[in-house]
């Protein structure tokens, strides 16, 4: 790579140049992994059931009442889907890899008729 300050060809994994004595930014396409959190709220309601929390339709977490799990993924596109008892809710979400830890709320919502559950909140850590 090169020195975005003199322009010298400076080594893949130098932190600095070697020429200008530059801070060479971390690239980000180094990152790989994204550490997903998620966060079940504290209800007094259904704080028995589990909740199953699924990427690209694959069983990665089962969150009891007011947990959090932590899940890996690749940067990009995935489809999370909730469940709990017969409520689900699905959603597709980009995760760019300029974050290393996105923070996911879980919100669930019961009513008369229908229950709702999905993800009310995304916090981006780098
Ligand atoms: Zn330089």
């Amino acid at each position: 790579m090169f020195c975005t300050n003199c322009g010298k060809q400076i080594s893949e994994i130098s932190k600095f140049c070697a020429y200008c004595g530059a801070t060479v930014p971390i690239k980000k396409t180094q990152l790989k992994e994204i550490q997903l959190i998620f966060n079940r709220p504290k209800k007094f309601f259904a704080c028995l059931a589990p909740m199953r929390v699924y990427i690209d339709k694959k069983l990665v977490l089962e969150l009891k009442n007011g947990k959090s799990g932590k899940v890996i993924v690749e940067p990009g596109k995935h489809k999370i889907l909730l469940e709990m008892w017969s409520t689900k809710g699905e959603e597709e979400f980009e995760f760019s890899k300029e974050y290393s830890k996105v923070n996911l709320d879980i919100s669930l919502k019961m009513g008369l008729w229908n229950n709702k559950l999905n993800i009310s909140n995304i916090r981006n850590e780098k």
